[in-house]
């Protein structure tokens, strides 16, 4: 048997590939075949042709952010007074109920990282919206927020600190955490491109804590920027590994979602000249990839933001089983120079499944049907 066959083999079987494997996988396969056998272990895991999907709104609390990564073009500083702005409850309001209209539950809420926002400050919003929207489930933050409010808070920059946060918020609303800001999980790759965010061990840190708590999250890669596919693989092992260390019993990464970086018009591009874009084959391999290497996070996503939805659509044949949210409102995408679609609506997302061969599925974050 030739090794990527073994390969193949093992993650059938539910086995954890080594990093040599996937780097075989990734350099050697032919991207029929890997797409294949992703398909089989799809199979495996999501027996039948069930797509799932989910309705839920995306509001940043604020663009104000002292992270400055450079492939950003949406944040700004605190002085910046033309542009800066934290979203006010009446306009939360507004958003929730127009989401609620559309079928949705929740909210993705995100950052920046403001300089003055802290832990009593979320507690409060959290707290107002959870008694004026009780079943608006509230998805927020993520790991270099987290970081970011335990040490504007005056909280110790380690497990105890992280805990501290994520318990507090828990108990005013917090019902699950993104797993935002992971990029590549690499430090000398995140100086690079996200210097104020926090470290690769700090965002696996923060989601270990969150893990003990029984919290739901799941896990993210950008790619496509000044990483080399050794950084992609070594960052799904180091994702592996986090989700093999979680409580017996509790849900840890219920997913993972990996998108290509998109850069026109930001510094990365100036500076490193990496106008990023949408590689098809290589976001259909990093998918296929994802699938045979993490034989432990039940969910991939075919995130097809900055792809398109076609390439969403082929990547349900190649290891996807979920199409993610339809994507009310976004960002930072669409604050590059990105020209795709970064939104459809429930008509077009089930249309897509159906035309890819799969039925649509409404779901949660917990991934149960509705
Ligand atoms: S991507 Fe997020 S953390 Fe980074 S600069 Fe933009 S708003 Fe801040």
């Amino acid at each position: 048997m030739s090794v990527l066959s073994e390969s193949y083999a093992r993650a059938l079987a539910g086995e954890a590939l080594s990093f040599r494997e996937a780097a075989a996988l990734w350099h050697e396969a032919p991207l029929a075949e890997l797409m294949a056998a992703a398909d089989d272990v799809r199979r495996r895991l999501h027996p039948g042709d069930t797509v799932t999907w989910q309705i839920d709104r995306n509001v940043n609390i604020t663009n104000v952010c002292v992270s400055g990564c450079k492939f950003c073009n949406f944040h700004c500083r605190l002085a910046d007074r033309e542009r800066a702005y934290v979203t006010s409850m009446e306009e939360y309001r507004r958003k929730i109920r127009e989401m609620l209209d559309l079928g949705g539950e929740q909210l993705l809420l995100q950052g920046g990282l403001h300089p003055r926002l802290d832990l009593k400050w979320y507690e409060e919003l959290f707290r107002q919206l959870k008694s004026e929207f009780p079943n608006v489930k509230l998805h927020a933050l993520g790991p270099p927020e987290i970081a970011h409010i335990a040490r504007i808070s005056g909280f110790t920059a380690d497990a105890e600190g992280y805990r501290t946060v994520l318990e507090r918020l828990q108990k005013v609303g917090l019902d699950s955490l993104p797993g935002a800001g992971a990029e590549i999980l690499d430090n000398d790759i995140r100086k690079r491109i996200s210097p104020g965010k926090c470290s690769a061990d700090t965002w696996l840190e923060v989601m270990r804590t969150a893990h003990r708590m029984g919290l739901c999250t799941s896990a993210t890669m950008m790619y496509g920027h000044v990483e080399r596919p050794e950084h992609r693989i070594l960052h799904l092992l180091k994702i592996r590994d986090l989700q093999s260390l979680r409580p017996e019993g509790t849900p840890g990464f219920l997913a993972f979602i990996a998108w290509p970086y998109q850069g026109r018009g930001t510094a990365l591009e100036r500076e490193e000249r990496l106008p990023g874009g949408a590689d098809t084959a290589e976001f259909l391999r990093m998918i296929a990839l994802s699938r045979l290497v993490l034989n432990n996070v039940p969910n991939i996503q075919a995130s097809w933001l900055t792809t398109g939805i076609a390439a969403g659509q082929m990547a349900l044949h190649g290891g996807a089983n979920d199409m993610g949210s339809i994507m009310i409102e976004e960002n930072v995408v669409s604050s590059t120079g990105f020209e795709g679609r970064t939104t459809i609506d429930a008509e077009r997302m089930q249309e897509a499944i159906r035309a890819a061969g799969f039925t649509p599925a409404l779901r949660n974050q917990r991934y149960e049907l509705l």
